[in-house]
């Protein structure tokens, strides 16, 4: 079977490696693809193969035309040594749930799964395509995805990375991570705004297309490694086949039994790819979507309303303080039965006033999901008992998804097994991590004081990229206003405007 892309708001159609080169389509829509593929065997096989494995049966499916072995040379690549365990992403069960941990990858937060792959995949597509221009990934980054997608894209030939951070929107962590990137192609900057204004305006710059044409001229074209491009969303379909194998293989679940799955969700892709695993087939009941206090997708699925015109929330789950969730959009085509013009519809009326209400007949399709959202108090709570009651630490983040679900499961008294992505490591968030567990001992102590802290507390060796970043120099100085973005790239690019 072979599978095309669309666009979410016209009749734009592509191939798979098409829409990874170009990540974002023309009319400003998102890729989608045409069919979602059944699951690549029963999942009983799948059970007894390695992560490697189950990802190249999985992204065939969708990228039907890469080679099997092109793709075994991008999951080659991708899924080694950088992971710190050779089982890439393990499945650890904590008082009742179990926890997929997506975050052992070289910048430990779960956007490795699929930042690692996703070079590969778009310099293979560039050779598939017989793309001579060099690449310029363009990034807006809520902390996590810009330092990965720079470990991903650091000095791959062919390739150069410019990333936007809000300057006030991150962990201390995060932008250390950052700004001591190394590589020729890399460039960092803060910008003077939040992440909802560099997402915009790495979308602005993607659709201008005298800008287009201007670093064309000089030998460029864009792309992106934002989960806007379908080469991000496809490898995390793996990991959720990967949980439910795991499950199956150790005897925990029978052949066929359903799971829950809960996200902390910012943009919407990590919940999308699961969504996606569902309708290739894998077994699940509910999708809990978890949000923090920025908790418009809650309202969203409660409502059926999605409005974004409210306060703008700085929590200690930065990579979720978002408000307009990209890829909300590809459900929205889905649940609109396919359709670019109703999809396209909402979209413009998102952009024009700021809210939008989905029809009944969509709500209907919506059953799947389940939203909520926890307070920054709740989330520490949760982080405390759990840490209290089992020695297990968990980020801020996986903090969201930990007392989202705890809360459905007694509302609900659903109890059937559920998979919670953990999406960062706590070291990443030590501050936070080490406030919600230990608070006494917090006081006064400085970043790398409250990661020996932590790791004394949860008995976890510091990760490889903790120690990296305690003697890393400082590479990237650069901020701007968001109105000068276009500018600071084309002279990063050398292009004149
Ligand atoms: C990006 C990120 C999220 C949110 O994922 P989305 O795919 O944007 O919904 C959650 N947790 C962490 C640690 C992240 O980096």
């Amino acid at each position: 079977m072979d599978i095309r892309y669309r666009s979410t708001r016209s009749n734009t159609y592509v191939t798979a490696s098409e829409a990874i080169l170009q990540g974002l389509s023309e009319d400003g829509g998102l890729f989608v693809p045409t069919e979602i593929p059944s699951l690549p065997g029963s999942l009983s096989e799948l059970a007894s193969l390695s992560y490697q494995e189950i990802a190249c049966r999985v992204m065939s499916r969708f990228l039907t035309d890469f080679t099997e072995d092109e793709l075994r040379a991008c999951i080659r690549g991708a899924y080694d040594s950088k992971f710190d365990t050779p089982l890439i992403a393990p499945l650890t069960e904590k008082d009742g749930a179990w926890y997929l941990e997506l975050y052992h990858g070289s910048t430990i937060a779960f956007k490795d799964m699929a930042l690692s792959i996703l070079p590969y995949l778009m310099t293979t597509a560039a050779r598939k395509n017989g793309e001579d221009k060099k690449i310029v990934i363009l990034t807006a980054t809520s902390g996590d995805t810009g330092k990965a997608a720079m470990a991903g894209f650091a000095d791959v030939p062919g390739t150069e990375i410019i990333v936007f951070y809000p300057k006030d929107g991150v962990s201390h962590i995060q932008e250390k991570q950052m700004v001591t990137q190394r590589g020729s192609n890399t460039h960092v900057i803060a910008i003077n705004g939040n992440f909802d204004d560099a997402q915009s305006a790495v979308k602005r710059m993607f659709n201008d297309r005298e800008m287009e044409e201007r670093i064309g001229r000089a030998g460029f074209r864009f792309s992106s490694a934002n989960s806007i491009n379908i080469g991000r969303l496809v490898p995390q379909i793996v990991y959720y086949v990967y949980a439910y194998c795991q499950l199956l293989s150790s005897g925990n679940i029978h052949e066929g039994e359903k799971i829950n799955i809960t996200v902390p969700t910012g943009n919407f892709g990590n919940i999308l790819a699961a969504y996606y695993a569902k309708r290739m087939g894998l077994p699940v009941n509910r999708l809990i979507c978890a949000s923090n206090t920025n908790r418009v997708l809650a309202d969203f699925f409660a409502t059926g309303e999605y409005d974004r015109r409210r306060e703008f929330i700085l929590t200690s789950s930065p990579s979720m303080d978002i408000l307009i969730s990209s890829n909300l959009e590809r459900l929205i085509y889905h649940i609109s039965g396919d359709d670019p013009d109703r999809c396209r519809g909402f979209m413009e009326r998102l952009a024009r006033d700021g809210d939008y209400s989905i029809t009944d007949d969509m709500r209907a399709k919506l059953t799947d999901f389940r939203g909520g959202f926890a307070t920054e108090e709740e989330n520490f709570a949760g982080i405390r008992a759990l840490y209290e009651k089992t020695g297990y630490v968990i980020d801020t983040h996986t903090g969201i998804a930990n007392a989202v679900y705890r809360c459905y499961r007694e509302e609900t008294g659903d109890e059937t097994p559920t998979v919670i992505a953990s999406t960062a490591s706590p070291f990443k968030f030590a501050g936070s991590v080490v406030g919600a567990i230990a608070p006494e001992k917090a006081n006064g102590l400085d970043d790398f004081a409250l990661i020996d802290l932590l790791s004394e507390l949860s008995g976890v060796k510091e990760p490889a990229a903790i120690t990296d970043i305690r003697t890393a120099p400082v590479r990237h100085r650069t901020v701007c206003d968001v109105k000068d973005m276009p500018a600071e790239v084309e002279r990063i690019l050398g292009v004149r405007g």
